[in-house]
């Protein structure tokens, strides 16, 4: 019998001990850097030729390592094993495989500090960071096999006189799953384990910048028991081996998180029934954000401050669920923004090799690039009030960035940046706030801050996001506490981390028996 779920705690690192092991890993790793990492196709690890090469985007000169890259022959091969795994898979016990989940959780556990070290070099993490991505990640392991053996019993329907009915839950088929880079290890994580726990069968491409944590994660769920063909991992790039794999007539679920750009293509090619195909692709497509933090003139100015701090640059606004636009009421805007910028100012930037950097470098060039022209257009749109400026030198480092006095329509009020730019706009009043809130295609989370109850109730019922936060920053979300996804051009909503999510992974059954 399962305890019953607790999340996982998340490390002090201003406790010695605590911050001694988490240095004594990030040098054992710096030791081990530069390794090669194999395919995993039907249990068999396999070597390329090419490879993808993932480097520490604090310091680009430092190679985390080598990863083998896949082509389409070797996504054949991942189709065919996973659909051959399927047959038996899909009949094991649900308590069989939650109990997979829960020992990889405490492999995990047990190699927590290595693990966020790994993620502080690959993805440029914070320490904070790193350790929340980690610990979500066991959550996710956590809940999701709580909540299969719950799934497993199926829902109560009637039954009547003479007529026996049962309503139960059925594996998909083999699904493939496709994590982006910013959760490398809680995301790519709990899109893994859903559909395995749920009796089918995975084939894993990782994000192309962080494909050694995957590859690590992968012999961690060998390790617990995963029997070969199972999983399957195939890092690859997009349009050669991502779109092979969504078109495949034999895959029965992908699992995206993304950008909308490419969430949204995806989505319509896995509407396409191609040839060879009996049954229609399940897709579960969660995507960008522009979430924004509401600020009331019957607010608590401090709670706004640190909110309006925490969402924008936590993880250099690399979060879909990052704050990067603040709408606050006219009567507190000079105040709040004065002390935001002066906050803002005392950020530490640089690369996250001790606890006390507040924000590492963003991903890669592409996305240092892609930031600095929000940046440009942003001193076109509105006043620059602090930051502004990157280096990419040795890594790719943007200062954390704020814009006043934005029009609702403008750019950086309305496209995602994913960087560490805010863009401040002035509300008349709350309801005009509300309205600019959900002046977005986008509708993933928001926060309000006030203290008036009907104010509350009224966003509560009127904006219009998957996760809407009350006094507090808008990022964060704990599984089973904060199920996650959003709505409009957020996403399918499938509210990772919550009760119906696992559902999504499979097929409900109607079984109804005479006598
Ligand atoms: P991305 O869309 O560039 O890539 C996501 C994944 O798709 C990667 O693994 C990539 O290799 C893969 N991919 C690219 N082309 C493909 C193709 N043709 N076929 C199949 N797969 C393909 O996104 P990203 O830069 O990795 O992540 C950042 C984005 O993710 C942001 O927009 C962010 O808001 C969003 N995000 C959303 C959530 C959420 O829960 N809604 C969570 C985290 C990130």
């Amino acid at each position: 019998m399962l305890t019953p779920y607790k999340h996982e705690p998340f490390t002090d690192f201003s406790i010695e001990s605590n911050r001694k092991r988490l240095e004594s890993e990030l040098e054992k790793i710096e030791r081990k850097l530069g390794g090669t990492y194999d395919l995993l196709i039907d249990g068999e690890k396999v070597l390329t030729e090419e490879k993808i090469t993932s480097i520490n985007p604090g310091k680009k000169e430092e190679i985390v390592g080598y990863v083998a890259k896949a082509n389409q022959e070797h996504a054949e091969k991942a189709v065919q094993a996973a659909n051959q795994a399927f047959q038996t898979w899909r009949y094991t016990n649900a308590i069989d495989r939650a109990n997979i989940l829960i020992r990889a959780a405490a492999i995990i556990r047990r190699r927590k500090s290595e693990f966020t070290a790994l993620l502080i070099k690959e993805a440029g993490k914070p320490w904070n960071e790193a350790d929340a991505d980690i610990a979500e990640g066991i959550d996710f392991m956590e809940y999701y096999a709580r909540q299969m053996i719950e799934l497993d019993k199926g829902k109560e329907i009637n039954s009547r006189p003479g007529e026996y009915n049962r309503y139960l839950y059925t594996p998909s088929g083999v699904a493939v799953t496709i994590p982006p880079w910013n959760f490398a290890f809680a995301i790519m994580v709990g899109t893994t384990v859903a559909p395995l726990v749920t009796g089918n069968t995975v084939i894993l491409k990782p994000a192309s910048a962080t494909p050694v944590i995957a590859a690590e994660f992968v012999d961690v769920l060998l390790e617990a028991g995963i029997p070969d063909g199972v999983i399957n991992f195939l890092p690859g790039s997009g349009s050669e081996v991502g779109d092979y794999l969504v078109d495949h007539p034999k895959i029965a679920l992908i699992t995206f998180t993304g950008s909308r750009e490419v969430g949204t293509r995806l989505y319509e090619r896995a509407a396409a029934v191609n040839e060879n195909q009996f049954h229609l692709k399940r897709t579960i497509v969660e995507m960008g954000g522009k979430d924004t933090v509401v600020v009331d003139n019957e607010a608590d100015i401090d709670i706004a401050v640190d909110a309006i701090v925490t969402s924008a640059f936590g993880f250099s606004g690399q979060k879909c669920s990052a704050g990067s636009r603040a709408v606050v009421h006219e009567d507190v805007y000079d105040e709040v923004l004065e002390r935001v910028v002066k906050r803002t100012k005392e950020l530490t930037v640089g690369e996250t090799t001790t606890p006390d950097v507040n924000m590492g470098p963003v991903i890669d060039q592409a996305a240092f690039n892609k930031i600095m022209n929000y940046i440009e257009i942003g001193k076109a749109e509105g006043k620059l009030m602090t930051g502004g400026e990157g280096d990419d030198s040795k890594g790719y480092f943007i200062q954390p960035t704020i814009f006043a006095n934005l029009d609702v329509e403008a750019r950086i009020m309305q496209e995602e940046i994913f960087g560490p730019v805010v863009a401040f706009a002035k509300a008349k009043d709350f309801d005009h706030a509300l309205e600019i809130a959900n002046n977005s295609e986008y509708g993933l989370t928001g926060a309000v801050i006030t203290n008036n109850r009907e104010k509350i109730n009224k966003a509560s019922r009127e904006f219009h996001v998957g996760n809407l936060y009350f006094n507090r920053n808008c990022t964060g979300a704990i599984v089973g506490y904060h199920p996650f996804g959003g709505f409009k051009m957020s996403g399918t909503d499938s509210k990772a981390g919550g009760p119906d999510y696992l559902a999504l992974h499979m097929l409900a059954k109607t079984i109804s028996e005479s006598y």
